[in-house]
C-alpha cells in the first residue's frame, strides 16, 4: 500500500506536467526516504535533469538510455525544446529510460530552480556551456540537488567590469591569463559541503578522464609522480578547410589564449609559466594515429592536478593542430572575428565570434564526414619502489566507429561518455563526497571500469617515448 500510494503521488506529478512527452513510466517503484533515489527490483534508480542537447550532450543522453537501470528517468532541457524533443522521439522507442523534455534558459538560476522543483531530479547534468555553470550550481544549492558539468566556468561577457576586476587580480596573483579557472566554482565548496551535496566538475575527457588517469597512475603504478604530460591528439579529418570539433566559441577561445604550464622552482615552489599562444611546439608519434605536431596550451585540469597530486613538479598539456587550422585561426583572430565584444552592423548588434559560429559547420554535423582516430592520454614520470618509472595511459577512439554506434564524431563521443559515466558514479553513490570536487579526487577504478564498458577502454605503455 505504501509503495502504491507513493508511486501515485509521483506519477500524478508526471501526468500533470509531462504526459505529452513521456513514454510509459516504470511498472513499480518506491521512494527510499533516506537517499531519495528510487529502488526497483533492488536496483538503484535515479532521475537526472540534463541541461544541453548539443554535440556532447547528445552522446551522453544516448549512453544514459543504454543504462536505464541507473538512469531510469531523464529530462532533457535547453532553450530550444524542439531540439530536445527531436532527440527524445528518436530514443524513446528503444529505451526503458523515461524521457521528458523542457525548455529552460539556464543563464538564470531562477529558471533552473523552477525546473528542478517541478522535475525533482537526483542530479543535474550541466552539458550546456561553461557560461551557465554558476547559475546551475546556485539552483542546485537552492533545491538541494547534486551537480556535475564538463567544463569549468567562464563568463560569456569578458568585458563585464565586475568579472574583470576579479580576473585581473587572479592573473596578477596566479600568473596565467586564460579566461577560465576553477576559483569561481571552488568558491562554492563550503556551501555544497554544508548542504551535503556533491558537485563533480569537468567530467569530460580532458578535463575528466585525464584526471582519472592521474588518480589511477598514483593509486596503481607510482609511489610519487613528478611529471605529467597530457597529450590530446585528434588525427581525424572532416574534409572542411576549417571547422571546430566542439562548440566553436569555447574551442577558439581556448586555443587562441596564451599557453601555460605548471613548474617548480629550485626551492620546491610550484608556479605557472605563461608563454605566447602556440609558441611551444613538439612532434610526437601517436599510437594508431602517427606523427603529429602538437602545441602547449593552458588547460583547466592542470590547476586542480597541481593541488591534488602530491609532490608533482611539472604538468603540461599539448594538443595537436594541423597547419591549416592554425593559419585560419590566426587570420580570423587578426581580423577580429574571435572577438566577444558586440559591434553594430547595419543597425544590428552582433558578436563577431557568435556570427562566426553561425557560419562554421555545426560540430554535431561532422560525424558522417570525419575519418581517423583520436589518441588522448597522460605520460607520467615518477618513482615506484625507489626506482624511476615512466608510464603512458591513453585511449584511442575511431571517429567512424563512434559514428556507426551513435551518429557522432569522436570528440563528442570521448566527452559525452565520461559525462554519463561521471553522472553514473554520483547517482550510484560511488562518488559521493559533499563539496565541490574534480575527477582526480575520487576513486578512479569504478569510473575507469564504466568507461571501458561504455566505449572508452584504455591502453598502457610501460616504456613510452617522452616529450622533451
Ligand atoms: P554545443 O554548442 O554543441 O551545445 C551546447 C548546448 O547547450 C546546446 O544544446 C544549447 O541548446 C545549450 N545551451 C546553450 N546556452 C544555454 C542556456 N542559456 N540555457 C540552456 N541551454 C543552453 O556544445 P558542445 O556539446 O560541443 O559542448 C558542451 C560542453 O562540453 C561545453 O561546456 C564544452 O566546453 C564541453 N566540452 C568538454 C570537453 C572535455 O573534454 N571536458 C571537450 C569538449 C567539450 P539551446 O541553444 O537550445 O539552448
Amino acid at each position: 500500500m505504501l509503495q502504491g500510494s507513493l508511486r501515485m503521488t509521483h506519477l500524478q506529478f508526471h501526468i500533470t506536467h509531462y504526459t505529452l512527452h513521456t513514454s510509459s513510466p516504470p511498472s513499480f517503484f518506491y521512494i527510499n526516504t533516506t537517499t531519495n533515489t528510487f529502488t526497483r527490483n533492488k536496483q538503484k534508480m535515479a532521475r537526472a535533469l540534463i541541461i544541453g542537447c548539443g554535440a556532447v550532450a547528445t552522446v551522453a543522453i544516448k549512453k544514459c538510455c543504454t543504462a536505464s537501470e541507473v538512469f531510469s528517468e531523464i529530462c532533457i532541457a535547453s532553450r530550444h525544446r524542439e531540439n530536445c524533443e527531436k532527440l527524445a522521439q528518436e530514443l524513446r522507442p528503444n529505451t526503458k529510460t523515461v524521457i521528458t523534455t523542457a525548455a529552460v534558459d539556464a543563464d538564470k538560476a531562477e529558471n533552473v530552480s523552477k525546473l528542478i522543483k517541478e522535475y525533482k531530479p537526483d542530479l543535474v547534468m550541466n552539458i550546456a556551456l561553461p557560461y551557465q555553470d554558476l547559475a546551475i550550481m546556485d539552483a542546485c544549492l537552492e533545491c538541494g540537488v547534486n551537480y556535475m558539468d564538463t567544463a569549468n566556468y567562464e563568463p560569456e561577457n569578458i568585458d563585464d567590469p565586475e568579472w574583470r576586476k576579479v580576473y585581473d587580480k587572479r592573473v596578477k596573483e596566479q600568473g596565467f591569463s586564460a579566461y577560465f579557472d576553477y576559483s569561481w566554482q571552488w568558491a562554492y565548496k563550503e556551501k555544497f559541503e554544508k548542504a551535503g551535496l556533491t558537485a563533480l566538475l569537468g567530467s569530460g575527457f580532458d578535463p575528466g578522464v585525464s584526471q582519472a588517469y592521474c588518480a589511477y597512475a598514483l593509486k596503481h603504478q607510482f609511489d610519487t609522480i613528478e611529471e605529467i604530460d597530457i597529450l590530446d591528439c585528434n588525427g581525424g579529418d572532416h574534409g572542411y578547410k576549417f571547422a571546430t570539433n566542439f562548440n566553436p566559441e569555447i574551442n577558439l577561445r581556448e586555443v587562441s589564449a596564451p599557453g601555460s604550464y605548471w613548474d617548480t622552482d629550485a626551492n620546491g615552489k610550484g608556479h605557472w609559466v605563461e608563454i605566447p599562444a602556440m609558441s611551444i611546439k613538439r612532434e610526437y608519434v601517436f599510437d594508431e594515429v602517427g606523427k603529429k605536431d602538437m602545441y602547449l596550451l593552458h588547460h583547466e585540469e592542470i590547476e586542480s592536478l597541481a593541488q591534488n597530486i602530491p609532490g608533482v613538479k611539472r604538468i603540461r598539456f599539448f594538443m595537436t593542430f594541423g597547419q591549416s587550422y592554425l593559419d585560419h585561426m590566426r587570420c580570423l583572430e587578426d581580423v577580429g572575428m574571435l572577438s566577444t565584444q558586440p559591434i553594430k552592423f547595419q543597425g544590428q548588434e552582433i558578436v563577431p565570434i557568435q556570427f562566426l559560429k553561425a557560419l562554421l559547420p555545426n560540430p554535431a554535423s561532422l560525424g558522417p564526414r570525419t575519418v581517423g582516430k583520436t589518441n588522448i592520454g597522460c605520460i607520467f614520470k615518477g618513482t615506484k619502489d625507489g626506482k624511476p618509472k615512466t608510464y603512458y595511459l591513453y585511449n584511442v577512439c575511431d571517429h567512424q566507429e563512434c559514428y556507426k554506434e551513435l551518429g557522432s564524431q569522436a570528440i563528442a563521443y570521448t566527452t559525452g561518455v565520461p559525462a554519463m559515466c561521471g553522472a553514473m558514479m554520483v547517482l550510484t553513490g560511488k562518488w559521493n563526497k559533499p563539496g565541490v570536487h574534480t575527477v582526480e579526487e575520487f576513486d578512479p577504478d569504478p569510473f575507469m571500469e564504466a568507461l571501458t564498458k561504455y566505449g572508452l577502454p584504455w591502453k598502457e605503455n610501460f616504456n613510452p617515448v617522452l616529450v622533451d
